[in-house]
């Protein structure tokens, strides 16, 4: 009872392909895409998460469905603000009485200006005070990884937009890898080589459906062909095509191999005595481009290490920043300070 009135502190992993929310003495309680569709003739929010996915590649010229978060950072500030509030809206039902306190998480690379836009539009959005947290930090928890204690462990945290690799020890980041390269480039690679090498033209959600079924990483038995129906580039008539599991593995070879050399290059900036620990401890995927079939298998081929995809994936970093909010004192020295 008197909780309830003290307004429901939430965490929000703002991120670029989807928006988590977290509620304290709850859990998550929100999982939409990270889109929101206007409707331009009145200027009015039309749909926001998986209804507004939808629309993306869909709308007629009167409705624009956007994705206001691009490399893990606000690329539109007014069309953020809008989904924040939205979510936010959703989940804090008694608004009337308390602003929340929220935890975002923000990537490693954001600058700044970068950081101060996600505080502002989360307080445009409704919230009272605003605690920013690392993504990788806030993975590396929700994984369930001890980033408390004097010993390495390694988190690379996959988005549509991102990846981030980092080396956590005694509760800070001892060194990074953020590259630009997620599921998304995986998605542009799948739409670029099928109008390369089949004249077919295909959109986003199908380039995303096929990445999800048949791609794949490292060769992996038991995976199907896949049909992909898509526009002719020259007749402009809808065609059907059959590939490979194999022909779509070399599609996607390139942002595989530029995450790859991202691992690479933060064991080579890790200290001595943490890469000692991370090949005790492993390396733990998080985010929903771990679950890219034979990822796993590939990281441990290229690293010599054993690596784990985190239970939950695609919820570690909202459950890392609820955690932080449970445990407020034990664990707010993770915090930025912006
Ligand atoms: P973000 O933090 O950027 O919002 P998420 O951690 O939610 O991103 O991961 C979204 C990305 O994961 C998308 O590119 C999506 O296509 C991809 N993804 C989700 N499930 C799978 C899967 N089973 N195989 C490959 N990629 C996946
Ligand atoms: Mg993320």
């Amino acid at each position: 009872m008197f909780g309830s009135l003290l307004g429901r502190d939430i965490a929000i992993d703002l991120g670029t392909a989807n928006t988590l929310v977290y509620v304290r003495g709850e859990g998550v309680v929100l999982r939409e895409p990270s889109v929101i569709a206007i409707d331009n003739t009145r200027g009015k929010v039309l749909a926001v998460g998986a209804e507004a996915k939808q629309m993306l590649g869909r709308t007629p010229g009167t409705i624009n469905a956007h994705r206001p978060m691009k490399d893990g950072v606000i690329r539109d500030a007014d069309y953020a603000t809008e989904m924040i509030r939205h979510f936010i809206r959703s989940v804090h039902k008694n608004r009337y009485l308390n602003k929340p306190r929220v935890v975002i998480c923000v990537p490693i690379g954001a600058t700044q200006v970068e950081k101060k836009t996600i505080k502002e539009a989360a307080k445009l959005a409704g919230a009272r005070e605003v605690f920013l947290i690392p993504e990788p930090m806030a993975a590396a928890i929700g994984a369930g990884l001890p980033v408390g204690e004097a010993r390495g462990n390694m988190v690379c945290d996959i988005g549509g937009g991102t990846s981030e690799i980092a080396v956590i020890s005694l509760g800070g980041i001892v060194c990074a890898k953020p590259i630009t390269v997620g599921g998304d480039a995986i998605d542009d690679a799948i739409i670029n080589w099928i109008k390369r090498e089949y004249s077919l033209h295909i959109g986003y959600q199908t380039a995303e459906k096929i990445k999800i079924e048949a791609a794949s990483a490292y060769p992996t038995p038991g995976l199907s062909h896949a049909e992909i129906r898509g526009r002719d580039v020259v007749t402009g008539l809808p065609r059907t095509v059959t590939v490979t599991p194999e022909e779509i593995r070399k599609a996607i070879e390139e942002p595989v191999l530029q995450i790859i050399d991202a691992i690479k290059g933060a064991l080579d900036q890790t200290p001595p005595e943490l890469s000692s620990d991370i090949i005790d401890r492993g390396i733990i995927l998080t985010g929903g481009g771990a679950l890219l079939t034979g990822l796993v298998q590939r990281v441990e081929s290229e690293t010599g290490i054993v690596t784990y995809v985190a239970e939950s994936a695609e919820d570690c970093v909202v459950l890392g920043s609820g955690k932080c909010l449970e445990n407020f004192e034990s664990l707010k020295r993770v915090f930025i300070d912006a």
